[in-house]
């Protein structure tokens, strides 16, 4: 079984999912993310409450990042301080989204922007002398596509065989997907589904307040408190945080178990349990780099 094959939540037929896209502006944003299935994404290690939340995994359309746009509600993040999300105790201390593309590249999208492939647990978040524990979780992440294998391009709006490297993709521009044929596309559609291609992970970090306040002080709060207030503190946080070499300990997530900091979700057990400890049983410790053919790394 392929990981990103394994946790998957539709909410919407591609005729509807469509439809939503063809009415979307960014004040019916919450409309639209009312429709997303509500998941599991996370489990609080130290009393098994659930953080759940809208995540689309339909296509990649909500987690593009548009580049000169209004800033998006919840983007890139998965958080929204509460907005859509249900957090059930009071452990949580923050999450980090990610995006790996399984060596696909994305060229359904038009100026598609994925800051964050591999996930990574970042050190100063889970010091040994504290209780902060980080968990990770995957969902699949669809492209829309029929059986003669065309899939939807949100580009053109119509049903096509896909660039499969990145030459010509600089020339493609951001336009707003308005209007959509749907008279056109209807038939297309009727014959299209949503197909596993890429896997989210979030990596959810909980503790102790008095250990989550000793870290935000000693290590956050100086960054934020140099920051625009337009910038939102956690994404520059963990831009700044990420580990540019493939060798970087912070990748190395079976490390990260043996020494108990990290633990995951049983995505073979329908009740999503928490595992933690049994290394041959983690089930993410080789998540490949995202390059195309001619070896660069997708960004
Ligand atoms: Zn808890």
């Amino acid at each position: 079984m392929l990981i990103h094959d394994a946790y998957l939540q539709l909410s919407m037929s591609p005729k509807e999912y469509i439809e939503q896209i063809d009415t979307y502006e960014y004040s019916t944003r919450e409309q639209f993310i009312n429709k997303l299935p509500k998941v599991v994404i996370s489990r609080c290690p130290l009393c098994d409450a659930l953080y759940t939340g809208p995540i689309d995994m339909h296509t990649l359309w909500d987690w593009r990042y548009v580049l000169d746009s209004p800033p998006l509600p919840r983007d890139p993040h998965f958080y929204t301080e509460g907005k859509f999300e249900s957090v059930g105790c009071d452990h949580f201390f923050t999450v980090q989204p990610f995006l790996n593309m399984n060596q696909r590249i994305p060229s359904e999208m038009d100026e598609f922007v994925n800051g964050f492939h591999v996930p990574f647990v970042s050190d100063w978040m889970v010091p040994d002398n504290r209780s902060v524990i980080a968990v990770i979780h995957s969902m699949a992440v669809c492209r829309l596509e029929k059986s003669d294998g065309t899939a939807f391009d949100f580009y053109t709006a119509e049903f096509e065989n896909l660039p499969q490297t990145l030459d010509g993709m600089e020339e493609r521009s951001y336009r707003e997907l308005h209007p959509i044929d749907m008279d056109m596309l209807h038939p297309h559609l009727a014959d299209a589904k949503f197909v596993p291609r890429y896997t989210a992970y979030a990596i959810t970090y909980w503790g102790e307040k008095t250990d989550r306040d000793a870290i935000y002080n000693a290590k956050m709060q100086p960054q934020i408190a140099n920051m625009d207030r337009e910038d939102s503190p956690f994404d520059l946080i963990w831009l700044s945080a990420m580990p540019v070499k493939k060798s970087d300990p912070q990748y190395d997530l079976r490390t990260w178990v043996e020494r108990g900091k990290l633990q995951w979700l049983d995505i073979t057990d329908d009740g999503l349990p928490l595992k933690s400890g049994t290394v041959e049983e983690f089930p993410y410790a080789d998540i490949p780099f995202d390059q195309d053919t001619a070896g660069r790394v997708w960004y």
